[in-house]
């Protein structure tokens, strides 16, 4: 099944809950986010068993790989249970989860028995300050480094660290993240800070490109280029020269990877989104509360997908001068990042 760019369908990414423990400023600034801000309903909310037929339907269209996030997926109560009725999917080989880490330490073996096969855990600076002011609420670089070592230590590996870097507040840190992580199994990815969502105040002047990041780190220890693992990778990988390990890099501002999308994002309540950028979604749980069976919905999926021409970060520029006119984005949290 392809899109209107000839792109497949493989990845799905499910957000289990818009609800999170941090503020990243980044992500769910405080100011808008706060103790008046209405979440999800908890009846709105996919229950399991309709995540589990949407992947399904997915599944049967070539869905390979899928991500839970959020939100903070650990707040989503015997998410285990979830996992289970996922790995039992056919034609889902990979199941992972995107975690700020905060709850993962003592979920982990659940997890992992359960069928997780790998987490990635984000940890935007090794400072307490700088880790703070990144993420604006009850974290410490201690506990999400011990809950790094619990979820490998189950099998959860090779750990994957995102760090999204801002100009002015973490880029200090993008050498000292690299050399904590460098002669370990785990890889850390530094991510482009995007315009998701229409809260977070982004400017481009805060973006630390892809290039400056790897020239920060090349000059310390020599990289080289390493080939994808798979077509539509989201990180762009490189090895230490010197055996220490890899690292990636995520440039979907500075060089954008439109052209080999093949994500698709379910939310908590059942909308699927074509695009992290996309104003709009489609609704499934009315077709999954309405009685729709199994065809139904694969279909509906077909319908969408087949209909798909999404590529707003090849068309950044123009797509933010013509942004006035338009609703406003979905945000990351809800969405699922
Ligand atoms: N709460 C979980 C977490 O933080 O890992 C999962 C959801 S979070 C939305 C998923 C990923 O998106 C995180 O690694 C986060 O750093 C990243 N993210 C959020 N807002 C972003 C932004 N504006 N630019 C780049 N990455 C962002
Ligand atoms: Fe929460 Fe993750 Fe967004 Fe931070 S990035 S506010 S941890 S959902
Ligand atoms: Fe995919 Fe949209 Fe991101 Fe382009 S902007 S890579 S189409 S999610």
């Amino acid at each position: 099944m392809l899109d209107r760019l000839q792109r497949p369908l493989r990845d799905l990414r499910v957000s289990v809950t818009d609800r999170c423990n941090l503020r990243c400023p980044y992500c769910m600034p405080r100011e808008v986010f706060g103790t008046q801000f209405r979440f999800l309903p908890r009846e709105q909310l996919l229950t399991f068993e309709e995540i589990t037929r949407v992947v399904r339907a997915a599944a049967a269209h070539g869905v390979a790989k899928v991500r839970l996030t959020g939100g903070e997926p650990l707040l989503r109560r015997e998410l285990e249970r979830l996992i289970e009725m996922l790995a039992r999917v056919d034609g889902v080989s990979d199941l992972a989860m995107t975690t700020n880490g905060l709850l993962l330490a003592r979920h982990a073996q659940r997890l992992r028995d359960a069928g997780l096969r790998r987490v990635t855990v984000s940890l935007d600076a090794l400072e307490q300050d700088t880790l703070r002011a990144m993420s604006d609420g009850p974290v410490s670089p201690a506990r999400i480094l011990d809950a790094i070592e619990v979820a490998s230590g189950v099998g959860l590996s090779p750990v994957k660290i995102n760090m999204v870097v801002r100009r002015g507040v973490n880029d200090h840190c993008v050498a000292d993240m690299a050399a904590r992580f460098r002669h370990r199994p785990e890889i850390v990815r530094f991510i482009e800070y995007m315009d998701v969502g229409s809260t977070n105040g982004w400017s481009a002047q805060e973006v630390v490109s892809a290039s400056e990041i790897l020239k920060v780190i090349g000059a310390r220890w020599p990289l080289e280029p390493l080939e994808p693992r798979r077509p539509g990778e989201v990180a762009t990988r490189y090895r230490y020269r010197d055996g220490a390990g890899e690292i990636g890099v995520i440039h979907s501002v500075s060089s954008p990877f439109c052209g080999g999308c093949s994500r698709a994002r379910l939310s908590a309540d059942g909308q699927l989104f074509t695009c992290l950028f996309a104003r709009q979604g489609h609704d499934l749980r009315g077709l999954l509360r309405g009685g729709a069976g199994a065809g139904e919905l694969e279909r509906r999926l077909h319908e969408i997908w087949t209909g798909r021409a999404d590529r707003y970060s090849a068309e950044r520029a123009g797509a933010r001068e013509a942004a006035d006119q338009q609703p406003p984005k979905v945000e990351m949290s809800y969405i699922g990042g």
